[in-house]
């Protein structure tokens, strides 16, 4: 464990079965697949896990209501399977998640009579779709059970409302979490470390260059098979291989803002089931706050997406519809963007170029990418990867079945629901800091909690539960390496609250400083780095 440790494992020369590029869901999921299957894997991230795209997500966990409707009306199969896929790696995903996931209700409005049977019908379908792993019967809700359920929502016109159940998680900490669990069952994973061009051997991609983000060293390591899970870049490293390889991803942004805890009860979202532009939108309870999201904008490929004034306002548009609250952009307390990767099949017909499930796709020179899905369906992405793997690498699994369905993510195991009041008896904790350790952390909760005994104890900011020993434990075990890796991802505070983290930030960097042994120019750079992220884009 610790990063050092894990650069000497990528450095010594050593052949490894899988090198994994690009440490999102899909590249976490495939390196988690391979690793309990007992392949030797690498896995490479060249920011921190979950940088990109999925960490950025609407953080739901979902057959996709929307994709159903499409698949009824146009009687589209593929549609109609991947809402059934969705949903049962939905019911898996809460199981072997359980502290960072839940299940959530939602109510959806509805203002014309006529909407009413549609979208109970479509609802209740949801709801046999799921089968075995199915949460929560949905409801028809009169007009006064609807507000009572989401006491925000405008009332004039309102008819009734439908009451359905689908799963939440916590995405960031997910990511870490598989390639933590991945590193458990052998993998060797590093953030900051990026795949800068790819080695071949007599024509077939033999391994990959390696770049440290950080310090600009650069060395080589083998492989037997590389695979590409670098979402929207997929494209970047397809070059690597063929410098003339026609392009798979275009991409859109879908941004989300943060608004005051008002505008969502703890136990209930909103589904807006019809956009002005033709889509759904989630107001949801998320950490005490509320997340609405999410737009859909054509966009560039590019890290750090900046959310722009017109998706703002298009969300603020919204709420001021549908809510009985006034709204303005300064009652947004932070807003993310997330870059959408839409894969085009390469060996399809023209007429059905747009991938809506997965794409493997294998290169000449034996690259394999894998690209598309969603973050509900990781599981599925990396078997069936992982599968395809095996045969065209000619690799010998240990355990050449799939390992994952029951296998538990870290923290998982010995979850306690209840471990909040344990943490409140022996630390003395405020019930909300219990409350957010245990489920953050699940059965590791108590590791945090003993760091606080060390002079750790404080809050990083008031009127949010995190606290400084959550840092040092990120830096200590969780391979966070920069400032914002522990603000944006190993805890929530910058995606919730933007003015808060800037607060926290200089106590961060102060603890991991310490803790890493940073002299006055890294740590200068860091601030730097901080300032820019939560002052332009995430
Ligand atoms: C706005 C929005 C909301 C969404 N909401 C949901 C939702 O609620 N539920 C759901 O199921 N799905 C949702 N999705 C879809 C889901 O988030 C994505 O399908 C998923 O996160 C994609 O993961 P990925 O690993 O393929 O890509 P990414 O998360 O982008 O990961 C790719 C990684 O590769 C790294 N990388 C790139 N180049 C290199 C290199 N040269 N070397 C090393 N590493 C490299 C990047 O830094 C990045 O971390 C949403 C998507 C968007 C855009």
């Amino acid at each position: 464990m610790g990063r050092e440790k894990n650069l000497e494992k990528l450095k010594d020369g050593n052949t490894f079965d899988l090198i994994i590029i690009g440490g999102g869901a899909t590249g976490c999921g495939v390196a988690l697949d391979a690793a309990t299957r007992g392949l030797k894997v690498a896995l490479i991230e060249k920011n921190d896990f979950s940088e990109g795209t999925s960490g950025r997500s609407t953080k739901l966990v979902h057959g996709g209501v929307r994709y159903l409707e499409m698949a009824v009306k146009k009687l589209d199969v593929v549609q109609y399977n991947l809402v059934k896929d969705g949903l049962h790696e939905r019911g898996l995903l809460l199981k072997n998640a359980r502290h960072l996931s839940n299940r959530i209700s939602f109510v959806t409005p509805l203002y014309k009579w006529f909407d009413v049977p549609y979208v109970f019908a479509g609802l209740k379908f949801y709801d046999i779709l799921s089968g075995k792993q199915n949460i929560g019967h949905s409801r028809l809700l009169s007009r006064k059970q609807a507000l009572q359920r989401f006491p925000g929502l405008k009332s004039e016109g309102l008819k009734a409302g439908v009451l359905y159940y689908d799963g939440q998680f916590h995405d960031a900490r997910m990511a870490l979490s598989l390639a933590l669990t991945a590193e458990q069952h052998g993998a060797v994973i590093t953030n900051h470390v990026a795949v800068s061009g790819l080695v071949k051997e007599n024509g077939k991609v033999s391994g990959a260059e390696l770049t440290d983000s950080l310090s600009g060293e650069t060395w080589q390591l083998k492989a037997k098979g590389v695979i590409n899970a670098t979402g929207p870049f997929v494209d970047q490293i397809r070059l690597m291989d063929k410098p003339n390889a026609s392009k798979i991803i275009t991409t859109s942004t879908g941004i989300h803002i943060i608004l005051d805890k008002r505008f969502a009860p703890p136990d209930a979202g909103l589904m807006i089931p019809e956009t002005e532009d033709g889509r759904v939108l989630f107001v949801l309870p998320w950490e005490n706050h509320a997340l609405v999201g999410t737009t859909d904008e054509p966009a560039e490929v590019t890290e750090h997406p900046l959310p722009l004034d017109q998706e703002i306002d298009y969300l603020l548009r919204h709420v001021t519809h549908y809510f009985n609250l006034q709204v303005s952009q300064s009652d947004v307390k932070a807003v993310w963007s997330g870059l959408r990767p839409l894969v085009s099949d390469p060996k399809a017909a023209d007429t059905a170029k747009l991938a809506r499930d997965h794409v493997i796709e294998d290169s000449e020179d034996g690259l394999l990418t894998i690209a598309g899905g969603k973050w509900t369906t990781y599981r599925k992405m990396a078997l069936d990867t992982v599968d395809h793997a095996l045969k065209q690498f000619n690799l010998t699994a240990p355990k050449p079945t799939c390992q994952t369905e029951q296998q538990p993510i870290l923290g998982s195991a010995d979850y306690n629901e209840k471990g909040d009041l344990d943490l409140i008896n022996k630390y003395a904790f405020d019930p909300d800091v219990a409350a957010y350790l245990n489920r953050t952390y699940g059965d590791q909760a108590e590791k945090i909690a003993e760091l606080t005994l060390e002079g750790y104890a404080a809050r990083l900011a008031e009127n949010h539960p995190v606290l400084e020993a959550e840092v040092l434990y990120a830096a200590r075990f969780e391979l966070a390496e920069r400032v914002i890796d522990v603000l944006a991802r190993r805890m929530p505070i910058a995606l919730l609250d933007t003015e808060a983290a800037k607060q926290a930030a200089p106590r961060v960097l102060e603890i991991m400083a310490k803790e890493l042994g940073w002299d006055q120019q890294r740590c200068d750079d860091e601030t730097k780095w901080t300032e820019q992220r939560l002052t332009k884009a995430l």
